[in-house]
């Protein structure tokens, strides 16, 4: 608890009814929210956001998965700050330059060959960007090549675009008929998969990627789009090679291979991008989240040098989008800021050093009879909960154990485990800043939380 913070009574009230009145809040029914009152946020420092009542918990979600420095970096909002003085804004129809300079750091970053950034305003953008520029260079690559392959399980954004390659049926079922062209394959997905090994099952993936692709004529397809490690389908790291051997069938086949890395870029994985962590070189990668740490709002589609060169060969018209902000000033100098603090603190090193703490820990879990599995890498975690015959565990009791986590100060999540079940795996996607004792108190929040619904079951 923390007084200094609180809100009087009478302001919270007011706030409260303004909210209700007016906001539209995501991924629920309103008609809910009388019983289950959302919090009012009001500070933030490190890894602790402070509610409106003073309360504080250790924000086990880094908001939604993205503020890799932690809060409260007064550096970032002063660089902010002053770009604002500066240059406020100016188009990308010419140079600023903040987005110069963080491009350049970009290409010095990102896996060999990346070199070429487009910038824009969120993740989901980032991947509408990346579709369209599949699509522009797949139309210069034998004329006909405009399908793109994603995934069951996986998550790509909220735009047309991102949901159409969104393989979660409750996230695209309301909004369908979606984008044609769009495919899905299985997610390496090992748990529930009846495979005995991990390599079984990435080579079983890698055939099916081969076989969707020789079906549909390889001249038809302009990319496959993976996140490294799926977030928001219920977080599930690559079995055994399955990346490399996903590259293999694209290569063979000319077909373009876009990492969406915007939640695993920027050191949740203990590698500044599972990109390399796993040994793979993308054509595309879509990025956002922790590129500014959420500071402020930017997305970034970055290509290789080959891409950008075949759009803008002599004669081509070269790309033919541009977004109102991308590149914004402030924004493009909050994520050199950030970038700065994230490499001169080595928090990759961090997520892998706390991440392995932290795994060990949740790994012990996978004792008590609720847990299904356990799986992450880094500073993302999936803790699938299951019903005593194995099937997922239902949403009211997910509901449950998140409250009684939230009630220990622990904020947590909750995603979709299998196609169109219930969400029932818990996600943890701390920032990167977490020390061992924060992470062994998440720890320790979710075994009481498990260990309260065992007792009323
Ligand atoms: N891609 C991935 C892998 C994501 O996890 C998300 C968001 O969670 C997006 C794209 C969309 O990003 P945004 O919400 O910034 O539009």
């Amino acid at each position: 608890m923390n007084p200094a913070t609180a809100w009087a009574e009478r302001d919270l009230a007011a706030l409260r009814e303004q909210d209700a009145a007016h906001v539209w809040h995501p991924l629920l029914n309103h008609s809910t929210l009388a019983k289950n009152p959302l919090s009012v946020m009001v500070t933030a420092q490190g890894c602790t956001v402070t509610d409106a009542s003073g309360k504080t918990y250790i924000d086990a979600m880094a908001g939604l998965w993205c503020v890799n420095i932690g809060y409260g970096r007064k550096e970032v909002a002063e660089a902010a700050y002053r770009q604002l003085l500066e240059l406020p804004y100016y188009p990308l129809t010419q140079i600023n330059a903040p987005a110069a300079r963080l491009a350049a750091k970009l290409a010095d970053i990102l896996p060999g060959g990346v070199t070429r950034v487009w910038f824009s305003n969120s993740g989901s953008e980032a991947v509408d960007t990346a579709l369209k520029i599949a699509r522009a260079w797949g139309r210069l690559n034998g004329g006909s090549r405009y399908k793109i392959i994603a995934r069951y399980q996986g998550y790509h954004g909220a735009t047309l675009g991102g949901a159409s390659l969104t393989g979660q049926t409750h996230r695209r079922r309301q909004f369908e008929p979606l984008l044609p062209g769009v495919l899905h394959v299985q997610a390496p997905y090992f748990y529930r998969s009846g495979a005995k090994t991990e390599e079984e099952l990435a080579e079983r993936c890698a055939e099916e990627l081969d076989a969707v692709i020789r079906y549909q004529g390889p001249e038809t397809v302009a990319a496959f789009i993976a996140e490294p490690v799926i977030g928001g389908g219920g977080v599930i790291p690559p079995p055994g090679d399955y990346l490399k051997l996903m590259r293999e069938v694209c290569s063979l086949h000319g077909v373009l291979m876009i990492c969406d890395e915007v939640i695993t870029g920027f050191g949740r994985t203990g590698e500044m991008f599972a990109s390399d962590l796993y040994g793979v070189k993308p054509d595309i990668m879509t990025l956002a989240k922790g590129l500014s740490s959420a500071y402020l709002p930017i997305g970034a589609t970055a290509v290789t040098e080959e891409i950008f060169q075949a759009l803008n060969a002599e004669g081509e018209s070269g790309f033919l989008q541009i977004n109102t902000y991308g590149g914004h000033p402030a924004s493009c100098a909050a994520a050199l800021k950030n970038l700065e603090i994230l490499i001169g603190e080595d928090l990759p090193a961090n997520a892998r050093k706390v991440g392995a703490r932290l795994g060990a820990a949740l790994n012990r879990l996978g004792d008590l009879p609720s847990v299904g599995d356990v799986r992450g890498v880094g500073l993302i975690w999936g803790v699938e909960l299951v019903e005593e015959d194995g099937a997922p565990l239902n949403n009211d009791a997910v509901g449950r154990i998140l409250r009684y986590a939230r009630e220990d100060g622990v904020i947590l999540s909750k995603n979709a485990g299998v196609a169109n079940g219930p969400s029932n795996t818990l996600t943890i996607s701390p920032p990167l800043v977490i020390t061992e004792r924060e992470a062994d108190r998440v720890a320790e929040v979710l075994e009481g939380a498990l260990r309260r619904h065992l007792a009323e079951t």
